[in-house]
């Protein structure tokens, strides 16, 4: 599943091919794609130019001429850029042709992402419930210390929570975690100021290098690999069997149906 940085790395990437394009025909082949009345979507899209590329959690965030056009990738959701005469795949789920001649293709193995649009005057600060971006301002030490003493469970789960904080899934709260020193399975109310601190500051720091390390996913993007965002990430617990830090074992146990990784020594 794409996390925040992910889901930048894809919408900057978009940004660089299709800034400028307008869309001169739109092809939905799975109508549940859509939230809403699929030829409307393709109605009212037609004709109109990607000017302004956003993101709210892991939610892209297109504006076009007069309205916003909003996809989520869910589990799988990719975007491929691709000429026309290419032959759709069976997974393809809509084609947008565009102004210079290629088309924007949508393909989702699972099915589970979904596109809608919105009004052009939409305001997306509390969009779906979404917690601050972990990259705003909102999202303070004050703000997170506030929060988390309201909260038993572990502070893995609240990380997870979209309403906590927007765009953090699984493996950077892995991450956040190991590099706060902070073990996964404490509960957050127990957690010191000083501790819910390094956690915020630690939150802003590994996704910038996530962001960054998605930086050079652009630069080495071919249409035929898809836009996913997706890129080696050197991570120290997630997924590993000893930790990048201390080259200590990685302990893996289950907090609310998903798996954590930590490391005993540098967490506590
Ligand atoms: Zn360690």
């Amino acid at each position: 599943m794409p996390e925040l940085p992910e889901v930048e790395t894809v919408l900057r990437t978009l940004e660089q091919r299709i800034a400028g394009l307008q869309i001169m025909d739109v092809q939905i082949l799975y109508d549940k794609l859509i939230e809403g009345d699929p030829q409307e979507f393709c109605r009212i899209l037609t004709g109109q130019t990607f000017r302004r590329f956003c993101r709210r959690g892991k939610y892209l965030l297109f504006g076009m001429d007069d309205v916003w056009f909003v996809s989520h990738l869910r589990m799988e959701g990719k975007y491929f850029i691709q000429r026309p005469e290419e032959p759709l795949i069976k997974h393809t789920h809509a084609v947008f042709t565009l102004s210079d001649g290629n088309t924007l293709r949508y393909h989702d193995v699972r099915k589970f992402g979904r596109m809608k649009l919105y009004p052009g005057d939409t305001d997306f600060t509390d969009f779906h419930g979404l917690g601050p971006e972990p990259f705003s301002e909102e999202f303070s030490t004050a703000y997170a210390v506030e929060q988390l003493q309201k909260r038993r469970e572990p502070i893995k789960s609240v990380l997870l929570d979209q309403s906590f904080a927007a765009g953090i899934g699984n493996i950077y709260a892995d991450e956040i975690l190991a590099a706060a020193h902070i073990l996964p399975m404490r509960r957050a109310c127990d957690l010191e100021e000083y501790e819910i601190g390094r956690i915020v500051e630690q939150a802003g720091i590994v996704l910038k290098q996530a962001v960054e390390a998605g930086g050079t996913t652009i630069r080495s993007y071919t249409s035929s690999l898809g836009v996913t965002g997706l890129f080696q990430l050197q991570c120290l617990v997630h997924a590993r069997k000893t930790c990048a830090v201390c080259g200590g074992e990685v302990r893996r146990i289950r907090l609310g149906g998903r798996s954590s990784y930590y490391c005993e020594h540098c967490q506590r």
